[in-house]
């Protein structure tokens, strides 16, 4: 039996940032987000979405929330899943409900596309249901310089994430790739992506570290200067096999 999701939408693209640039992937997108990056371009997606909207080749359809996983499956045929490289599972964060990923993510991998969960990469507990039907774990690793959690105050001091990543790094490994991105602004501290850098050394060497200069959202106006990125980039790939500085590409041409 599938389980009810509470899910934003779902609609056919291309991958826009990370080493799967470019590749075609639909994207189910959930509803909640437990925390507040300052650059997010998802704020929509913070709070449960009251309508499910599937953009379909005839045209868009919408539903109220919760939304039975079936549904998925039927707008992932209609937008012909298996011309598709990847499913993306994203959100808002998909782990905060991982019942529905995990029926998801084992019933659209029938349809060929490879499954990418991609996560802020904090609830390691959530994870272990998920795992055996996911093929890329992308998780984000968050700086406390630019990310609070929705129960923290604006402008106090978060709570370090470094603990809870590393612990889902270490369950994360056991997908078969994994993939640790870190959004850098320029109010990123270099000691923060060092520790990220030194950890990911020590539980995934073989993951690949993804530099994401942000793309200027909200609050966020400016990236870092391609100096101090080149520079962040050569310092990691001293310690890591598989590093690489993309910034995303769909903004580049408008796409969703
Ligand atoms: S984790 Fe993702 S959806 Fe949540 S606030 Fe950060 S960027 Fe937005």
């Amino acid at each position: 039996l599938s389980a009810d999701a509470n899910l934003v939408e779902i609609f056919s693209s291309v991958q826009g940032e990370g080493p799967d640039v470019g590749a075609s992937t639909i994207f189910v997108r959930f509803g909640r987000c437990d925390l507040r990056c300052r650059w997010c371009d998802s704020p929509h997606t913070w709070a449960p979405a009251s309508e499910f909207r599937a953009v379909l080749p005839g045209g868009t359809e919408t539903s109220p929330n919760p939304v039975a996983c079936e549904r998925v499956l039927d707008a992932a045929r209609a937008l012909g899943a298996e011309r598709h490289r990847f499913v993306s599972l994203t959100g808002g964060e998909p782990l905060l409900q991982p019942e529905a990923v995990a029926w998801l993510a084992r019933e659209l991998r029938e349809f060929g596309p490879a499954i990418h969960l991609e996560t802020h990469g904090l609830h390691s507990g959530a994870l272990a249901d998920v795992l055996p039907h996911v093929d890329v774990v992308s998780m984000d690793w968050k700086l406390a310089s630019d990310v609070r959690r929705e129960t923290e105050p604006k402008g106090a001091t978060p709570a370090p994430f470094v603990a809870a990543h590393r612990a889902f790094l270490e369950r994360a490994i056991e997908a078969p790739r994994v993939i640790v991105k870190v959004v850098v602004t320029p109010a990123s501290q270099d000691a923060e992506i060092d520790e990220a850098v030194a950890c990911v050394a020590e539980v995934a060497p073989d993951a690949t570290f993804v530099l994401q200069p942000v793309t200027p959202h909200g609050p966020v106006r400016e990236r870092p200067s391609a100096e101090r990125l080149l520079a962040l980039a050569a310092r990691a790939e001293a310690r890591l096999r598989d590093v690489r500085l993309i910034p995303q590409t769909h903004p580049i041409y408008g796409a969703p």
